[in-house]
């Protein structure tokens, strides 16, 4: 874990408090979107692909503070779109700051060298900086030569200004576990803080839909470079179950009230990666009226492979709360990465519509 221990025992201290107080769902990260424009455009990407119109809109500064405290979460992580577009920013930012909240201010950091004067280094402010692999994978993923090159020079700036910074990395069909440690081993080299890593979530929205990894190879990827990494002083920015589902080594259901999402719209039902299931005007609104039991990639097919950290982390926190020993030894040991596997998730709506003849299930094949 690379979260310094001030910013650990604050979110232990509230999620304590959440328990002594019986909240069933409560909020770990808030999911900030103050605007969808990006000045990429990446293959994976499932947001921005809206109309001017919607990519022209921006959450206020006065909207962003509400939605920070109506959610009162421990954690602001602010995606986007890209962040640093937004002309308010530093003023959001220094507003999440002033309530004493870690804010995850997530850029793709082609505008960072231009703008990091307007930030000052904080323990409440990490640049979470976009990379998805060495030069090649990355450019490639971004669709633009030269975005690595000048990702990592932003990394080396913000650390040599005093900042925390740490890298997210999403991972994309054709990855192979050698070269993702050979990743990790040179973003840990550059000195950033962590590594949030997670398969990318596969959205109807992206415009290339064939770079998706899903079901079993997620996992079988994840042990492969697990494996590699038991000797490697990697610091990934997770809880030691999450990192274990991720292994196929956890069936958990999703609880996606861990990380709830303001955008533009309004409070996205149900979270961050699906984008037509409604919104609500206030988070209170949110958590009543979400039907969360649709939802899950063993409930609903728009969630089928989806191991995604917005949707996962808050249920292995919320697990290791419950079972403090297993997550213990889990960090101890690390993911295990042979044997058996958890049965893959089948959404249960997929499988109430297999055909069946006194009870068998049949193929149905239809004619040419
Ligand atoms: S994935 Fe991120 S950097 Fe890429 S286009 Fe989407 S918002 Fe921009
Ligand atoms: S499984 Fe959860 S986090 Fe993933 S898309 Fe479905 S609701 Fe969202």
């Amino acid at each position: 874990m690379g979260v310094p221990l001030r910013q650990q025992l604050t979110v232990g201290t509230y999620l304590i408090k959440q328990k002594l107080k019986g909240v069933k769902k409560y909020p770990l990260v808030l999911m900030l979107e103050p605007l969808f424009r990006c000045n990429l455009a990446c293959a994976g990407c499932g947001k921005i692909d809206y109309p001017d119109e919607i990519l022209d809109k921006r959450l206020s500064f006065e909207e962003c503070m509400q939605a920070v405290d109506e959610c009162n979460a421990p954690m602001v992580s602010i995606p986007g779109g890209e962040p640093l577009i937004h002309k308010e920013m530093p003023q959001i930012v220094a507003g999440i700051i002033a309530r004493k909240k870690y804010v995850y201010l997530c850029t793709n950091a082609l505008l960072l060298k231009k703008r990091i004067d307007d930030y000052t280094p904080s323990p409440y402010l990490t640049f979470s900086i976009h990379l998805d692999g060495m030069q090649e994978r990355h450019d490639a993923s971004v669709c633009q030569d030269g975005v690595f090159e000048r990702a990592v020079e932003a990394i080396k700036l913000a650390l040599a200004k005093g900042f925390r910074v740490t890298v997210n990395c999403t991972l994309f069909q054709g990855e192979n576990a050698q070269e993702v440690a050979e990743f990790l081993d040179y973003v840990m080299e550059l000195g950033v803080e962590g590594v949030t890593i997670a398969p990318g979530f596969s959205y109807e929205r992206a415009p290339q839909q064939n770079v998706f990894i899903k079901g079993r190879d997620v996992k079988e990827l994840f042990r492969g470079i697990f494996k590699i990494g038991k000797n490697r002083k990697w610091k990934l920015n997770h809880s030691s179950l999450y990192l274990d589902f991720l292994a196929g080594n956890q069936s958990y259901e999703c609880t996606p009230w861990g990380n709830p999402t303001r955008n533009v719209f309004g409070w996205q039902k149900p979270c961050y990666l699906l984008a037509d299931e409604g919104n609500a005007a206030s988070f209170q609104e949110l958590l009543d009226t979400t039907p969360w039991e649709k939802y899950g990639n063993s409930t609903n097919p728009k969630c089928a492979s989806c191991m995604a950290h917005c949707g996962y982390e808050a249920t292995a926190v919320e697990d290791m709360l419950r079972n403090p020993l297993k997550g213990l030894l889990t960090a101890l040991r690390g993911p295990k990465t042979d044997g058996d596997m958890v049965p893959e998730p089948m959404p249960e709506l997929v499988v109430a519509k297999t055909p069946t003849l006194a009870g068998i299930p049949i193929r149905v094949e239809m004619a040419d």
